[in-house]
């Protein structure tokens, strides 16, 4: 074992990873360098990175644009902060960008540094806006199951993922769960998108209305779900939501830190979903990941309740980070904004999704333990499922095949990741991936199935 990865083993605390595993046999892999989809390890060996890092190296590895305005930025202003209405330059124009981007209705960007801390801030607004409206009462958020939204304590507990509450007392008492949408085990057989949008619209206002409606402060989700399964809503799913949250006066949260910036090949996700929310999160794209940076984006509605006069009671806005709005964050994030709009990656996006959407469906038609292949831009995923006289079933825990196809893909040079609540592998390149390189991806992870199943 080489000496760092030997600092590793000893010293580091792994994200995700098994303590005792990691412990006694080490990394995985040690990145050293990346260059476009490609990174090579500290044994010179090379990968394609199918998954973008964590959704979110966008434009791609090396961009020596960023790591110039990085640098720049560093030796003219490297920090300064945003609290007592202080400002720097960086974080005006980017604020300035991101709302030029946004759908209609935004005029607001809080910035912070990841997805957690932007979702942690939406639900701090959510409370804020109910108590400044003197419904201290209406405090409950619901999300649904295989949501991600962050590992905080109170976005740990949104998340619909049972293996983050697992050991950490999540979910908090304010937080409730609803179905998602997935093809094959949600939606009920012969349902179309029509009735199954319904039929989980009237789930949520079932919940709304069994908990009260005076307590129900906002919904969050995913226009497309990322790590819970690659999970595209069906036709007619947001609108059909938002009738309901309509009728109780409940907030849609938008939570776009994977499809925020391009990856569903336009700038934004809701829109591209029938999504009309009142607040937006975003994080990952709008860097690239080159350096950690989130935006919680203020729809008109609540924005003029919390700097309305309601608010004067309670003094300044008392929430911030020492990182908010850093403007060695926010230089990064503008050189990241100029390549995605100069080199037309959105529309790319929308290229090449369509192109690895197709290339999964028939890479992985013969394969019986396939129970759909599905995605929406640059997001993408195959589920595994055991097909029995009775439908799909899911595989045991000790069958579970998709870490073992992400194992053998891994060793073949490819990177994609399990998606944690079953068996799903998904595939999230960066914008600038090629036809060859999602061709050497789907045959790769398809011969990886072929051979543990
Ligand atoms: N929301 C979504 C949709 C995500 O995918 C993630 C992370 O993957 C988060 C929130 C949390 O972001 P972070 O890991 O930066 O805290």
């Amino acid at each position: 074992m080489s000496g760092t990865r030997d600092l590793d083993r000893r010293y580091v605390f792994h994200p995700f990873s098994m303590a005792q595993t990691h412990e006694q046999g080490g990394a995985q892999m040690m990145a050293r360098s990346a260059e476009g989809c490609w990174i090579t390890d500290d044994d010179g060996r090379r990968y394609l990175d199918a998954m973008a890092g964590l959704w979110c190296v966008n434009v791609g590895y090396g961009r020596e644009r960023i790591a110039d305005a990085l640098a720049d930025q560093a030796r003219q202003l490297s920090y300064f902060h945003g609290f007592s209405s202080m400002a720097t330059e960086p974080a005006a124009i980017l604020a300035q960008r991101v709302i030029d981007k946004a759908p209609d209705g935004f005029s607001k960007v809080f910035f912070g540094a990841s997805g957690s801390d932007a979702n942690d801030t939406q639900a701090k607004l959510v409370w804020y806006y109910n108590n400044v409206r003197g419904k201290p009462e209406k405090k409950k958020i619901i999300a649904r199951d295989r949501g991600y939204h962050g590992v905080s304590v109170m976005t740990g507990g949104l998340t619909g993922l049972p293996g983050l509450h697992a050991g950490f007392d999540l979910p908090l008492p304010m937080i409730r769960h609803v179905s998602a949408p997935h093809n094959i085990w949600t939606r009920h057989a012969g349902e179309d998108d029509a009735a199954f949008s319904a039929r989980l619209a009237q789930e949520l206002e079932d919940l709304i209305l069994a908990e009260g409606p005076e307590t129900v402060g906002a919904f969050i989700a995913e226009p497309v779900m990322g790590a819970g399964g690659v999970i595209v809503p069906p036709e007619g799913y947001f609108p059909a939501i938002r009738q309901v949250l309509d009728r109780y006066d409940v907030l849609l949260i938008a939570d776009e830190v994977i499809c925020g910036f391009g990856r569903l090949g336009h700038w934004f996700g809701s829109p591209a979903t029938g999504m009309t929310p009142d607040l937006i999160s975003v994080a990952k794209g709008i860097t690239s990941g080159y350096a950690p940076l989130s935006g919680v984006l203020v729809g008109d509605k609540v924005w003029q309740v919390i700097s309305g006069a309601g608010a004067a009671k309670y003094g300044v806005f008392g929430h911030g980070y020492t990182y908010t709005a850093h403007p060695v964050m926010a230089a990064a994030a503008l050189a990241n904004l100029d390549i995605v709009e100069e080199e037309g990656l959105v529309a790319r996006a929308a290229e090449m999704g369509a192109y690895l959407n197709t290339a999964l469906a028939r890479a992985f038609d013969d394969l019986p333990i396939v129970a759909e292949t599905r995605g929406k831009g640059l997001m993408a995923a195959v589920e595994f499922a055991r097909p029995t006289a009775e439908g799909w079933q899911r595989f045991d825990a000790a069958q579970t095949v998709g870490p073992r196809i992400v194992r053998a893909a891994l060793e073949d040079g490819v990177i994609v990741r399990a998606l944690p609540n079953g068996d799903a592998v998904s595939f999230s390149p960066p914008f600038t991936v090629t036809p060859e390189e999602i061709d050497l991806a789907v045959s790769t992870v398809r011969k990886a199935a072929g051979a543990v199943c």
